[in-house]
């Protein structure tokens, strides 16, 4: 088969893996190597669901041992199968970077053999990358549940964010849809990754930071019965027992056939669009998943978590403006973090005012249910059940249509191979 067609189907099969953001490495540019990822050498752009477009996302192999129910590389599918050698993978990456149409790289695999044997590709191609092609930019590496930690730890040396997918959210559903995959496989090894964040010896003697970038991982919501609140409680023991940067959520699509196992219809996109809003909760304002919701519930799709959350505890409000605390205004729905320190600010020079509030763009059609201004009520409404009403028509349901596409690197006509092997 050639290069061509094997890109085309490795691409393919990545692309329904969304933890890939390339915030947070800062390596910068060095004489002699090539690339790098400071701040202003690398783009982030993300499509309007959150997943990131500026890596080149593909699959060392996609021939796996494992028989995932909800993947579409499992090994029962009939479907083309591709691999890419660590040298074939080294030179697309580097030819694509220098015609600029890529930031960085975003390797991912299938279990090819043994957790083991695919590991060892994986190490050999990014060791490759940055040892040979001195390769700087940005690396985000999938480790493999079931290989030794201490290859696992080897990888991280060169990659800038690793990440283990947790897949399902409880070790049930793991049983049920993914049997091959063991809960301690992939804890374990997370666990392992958190505890390196710390500068190592290289073997030329010089120290670097692994990681730099942390460890990131995906859950698919909607495959099992899993609720939100159980999935809620796991991000938060995962961001505070293992410092991850980020937990990506993936509304499950069915790419197989079907399976009584598995629901017959997509997950609703709203509802991974509420789990984004609830880990921002979690991470910025100071909400813990205890207090979001009850472990056997799920979050309304038809508000905002803020406005769940300020809704199922009214007693809190109206909160007073020119007198609430920083953590009390963060409660507030339509009052962000940014404008929760202004308002603090601004109050030590007087008194603010609803237009004041105006001009520091609070979404106010959200936050004057809950506020007063000098005493002053300014909502519409002063009930749960007609604010509910009032602000679930004000949210708008995702685009279907758009949400599911991810953007492609290759969509020119123009043939792979020419622009893999063609002149700069
Ligand atoms: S291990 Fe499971 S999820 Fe990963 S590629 Fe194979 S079948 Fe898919």
């Amino acid at each position: 088969m050639d290069l061509n067609e094997r890109i085309r189907i490795l691409t393919e099969g990545a692309k329904y893996d969304v933890s890939c953001s390339s915030s947070g490495a800062g390596t910068g540019s060095k004489k002699g190597s090539l690339g790098n990822t400071a701040y202003c050498g690398i783009c982030h752009s993300f499509t309007s669901d959150g997943r990131c477009v500026s890596l080149l996302k593909i699959l060392l192999t996609n021939y796996c041992e494992y028989d995932c129910l909800y993947c579409v590389n499992r090994r029962s599918n009939d479907i083309p199968r591709a691999r890419l050698s660590p040298r074939e993978l080294c030179e697309l990456v580097i030819n694509f970077y220098r015609r600029n149409y890529i930031e960085g790289l975003f390797l991912s695999s299938s279990v090819e053999k043994s957790p083991n044997h695919t590991m060892e590709q994986l190490v050999l191609a990014v060791k490759m990358l940055r040892e040979e092609y001195k390769f700087r930019g940005y690396i985000h590496l999938k480790a493999i549940p079931g290989a030794d930690y201490g290859l696992i730890d080897y990888a991280s040396a060169y990659a800038d964010r690793m990440s283990l997918n947790i897949e399902l959210p409880t070790e049930r559903s793991l049983k049920l849809l993914a049997p091959q995959k063991k809960k301690d496989a992939i804890i374990e090894p997370m666990k392992m990754l958190s505890q390196s964040y710390f500068l190592t010896k290289t073997e030329k003697n010089s120290q670097i930071k692994k990681i730099p970038a942390g460890q990131t991982t995906q859950m698919i919501v909607g495959a099992s019965n899993d609720t939100d609140g159980q999935i809620i409680r796991l991000t938060q023991a995962l961001y505070r027992n293992f410092n991850l940067k980020r937990v990506y959520y993936s509304a499950y699509m069915p790419v197989n056939l079907s399976s009584s196992l598995l629901p017959a219809l997509p997950c609703d996109l709203r509802r991974e669009h509420r789990l984004y809003e609830a880990d921002w909760l979690l991470r910025f304002y100071g909400f813990s998943a205890e207090e979001l919701l009850p472990v056997e519930r799920n979050l309304a799709a038809d508000i905002d978590v803020k406005s769940f959350w300020a809704l199922n505890n009214y007693q809190f409000f109206p909160v007073e403006i020119n007198t609430a605390s920083y953590e009390a205004l963060l409660r507030v729905p339509g009052i962000g973090v940014k404008n929760a320190y202004r308002i603090i600010i601004a109050r030590r020079h007087g008194k603010l005012t609803f237009e004041s509030l105006k001009k520091m763009r609070v979404v106010l059609k959200r936050a004057q249910h809950f506020i007063t201004v000098n005493g002053k009520f300014y909502g519409a409404y002063n009930n749960p059940v007609n604010i509910r009403k009032a602000l679930a028509a004000q949210q708008e349901r995702p685009r279907l249509e758009t949400a599911c596409l991810q953007t492609s690197l290759f969509d020119a006509e123009r043939p792979l191979t020419d622009i893999i092997t063609g002149e700069l």
